[in-house]
């Protein structure tokens, strides 16, 4: 949906010309002329657009941030939306204006996606939180539980109702803090994906508003093509405005495991080993962790070590580390067993025994980690940093030799730095 190109190219290319001949800079002037023209338009063009929701011309300075912090691209206008008819009457709008409108249109969900993504140039910026509240939440019992949701819903909030129905989805990110929307246009990969794949692979149906203004539902079954292009699209082949996800029954509580290993070798091997076991943690994520200055003693503050004495000798500061973190679902009433199903699986595992470190923690706060970290990091300004951040899915087969040069980076920068490996 978007195809504009780069300010910053645009002011380059002009300049060239500039110098060039004076013809091409009449031309430049006109079509800038031609340019100001048509934006200054823009906003009577959008009257005639019917919509329950409304348009905002001012104040749009959210809808140009994100969480990278690095890009910052002013839209034209934000639509907020009611209804999904909001979203399907005015992509269908532009689409009738035509490609030389040059105007471009994106979906924000959370807007935590990273360089502009979400952002509109000059273009019309889809508010999907704006339709949360709007569309109820609708959980389904039975044998194969799902929930219907708005495509701007956060996932902590789908958490929290399924949960009243004993009900959770399956497949999670790190963070929840996120839209259905957002993490669907992505992957949404967490340590529950070696199970049950990424969110994108626990998506029973969608609806979704195409490039020409159309509210199609789509699923495995039916107009498929469309189903899987949005799944992990970007935004590039429509606004997704609902979803119907699938639903496990949700644990209570928690084991949450921390090993550390010194050796890569040692800790892929029992990466792979505990994914590829039948009965296995419900969690498996890998960390690389360089030059952690008192990483143990951080755990410390949440976490138990089972060997309190050997645990306080241990020295991260300066080293590179490999982190398994691992847990284990369970009710009340099966503490016992899950403790003993724990022992067996550790005992199979080779990672430095004076770095086990257990904790018990209700499912939600589990899941819900990050946001706890969040809320540590706000009033410091340090959520809010820029940040680059590169995510690369890694063949089995190169995961060594990814892990080499990584180590190197690690070696020539000494700034605190964690990297997640999970091979899934
Ligand atoms: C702290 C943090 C932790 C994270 N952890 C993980 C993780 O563990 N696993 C993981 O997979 N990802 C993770 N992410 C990345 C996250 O999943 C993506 O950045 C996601 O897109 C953010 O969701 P959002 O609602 O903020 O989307 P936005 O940033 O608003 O949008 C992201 C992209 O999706 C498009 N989009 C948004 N809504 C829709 C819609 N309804 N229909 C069509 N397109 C749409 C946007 O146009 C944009 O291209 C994390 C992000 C953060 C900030």
């Amino acid at each position: 949906m978007r195809h504009q190109k780069s300010s910053m190219s645009y002011v380059k290319q002009k300049n060239i010309l500039l110098t060039r001949n004076f013809t091409v800079l009449l031309v430049i002037c006109c079509m800038a002329i031609k340019l100001t023209l048509c934006f200054s338009n823009f906003p009577s063009l959008l009257k005639t657009v019917h919509i329950q929701g409304h348009f905002s011309f001012d104040g749009n300075e959210f809808a140009a941030t994100d969480f990278g912090n690095q890009f910052h691209f002013l839209p034209w206008a934000v639509l907020h939306p009611k209804k999904v008819s909001d979203i399907a009457t005015t992509i269908r709008h532009v689409w009738q204006m035509g490609p030389t409108s040059g105007l471009t249109v994106a979906a924000r969900g959370h807007g935590h996606s990273i360089q502009g993504q979400s952002q509109a140039p000059q273009g019309i910026v889809i508010n999907m939180e704006s339709l949360r509240g709007q569309e109820v939440m609708q959980v389904h019992k039975g044998k194969f539980p799902y929930v219907d949701v708005s495509a701007g819903e956060l996932w902590i909030n789908i958490l929290n109702e399924c949960l009243k129905h004993g009900l959770a989805p399956k497949s999670w990110t790190d963070y929840l803090h996120l839209t259905v929307g957002g993490t669907l246009s992505n992957a949404g990969i967490s340590g529950q994906a070696f199970r049950h794949g990424p969110q994108i692979s626990n998506v029973r149906q969608l609806e979704v508003v195409t490039g020409k203004g159309e509210v199609v539902v789509c699923s495995e079954e039916k107009n498929a093509d469309l189903f899987y292009g949005v799944l992990g699209g970007l935004g590039q082949f429509g606004v997704i405005t609902r979803a119907r996800i699938s639903l496990e029954p949700a644990p209570k509580r928690v084991k949450w495991i921390r090993i550390l290993y010194s050796d890569f070798s040692t800790f892929a091997r029992d990466q792979e080993h505990l994914i590829s076991s039948d009965n296995t943690f419900d969690y498996i994520e890998g960390l690389v962790i360089v030059n952690k200055t008192g990483l143990i003693n951080n755990w410390r503050s949440s976490f138990n070590p089972q060997d309190p004495e050997q645990a306080s000798q241990f020295v991260s500061d300066g080293r590179t580390l490999f982190c398994l973190e691992l847990t284990k679902n369970f009710n009340p009433d099966e503490a016992n067993k899950i403790d003993k199903e724990i022992k067996t699986l550790l005992s199979e595992l080779r990672y430095i025994p004076s770095t086990l470190f257990v904790t018990e923690v209700s499912y939600v706060e589990f899941l819900d980690r990050v946001h706890a970290a969040e809320l540590k990091l706000k009033p410091k300004g340090l959520w809010d940093l820029p940040h680059p951040w590169l995510n690369l899915l890694v063949p089995r087969s190169k995961i060594h030799s990814f892990a080499r040069v990584s180590d190197n980076v690690g070696e020539m920068d000494t700034n605190e730095k964690v990297k997640k490996l999970s091979i899934q």
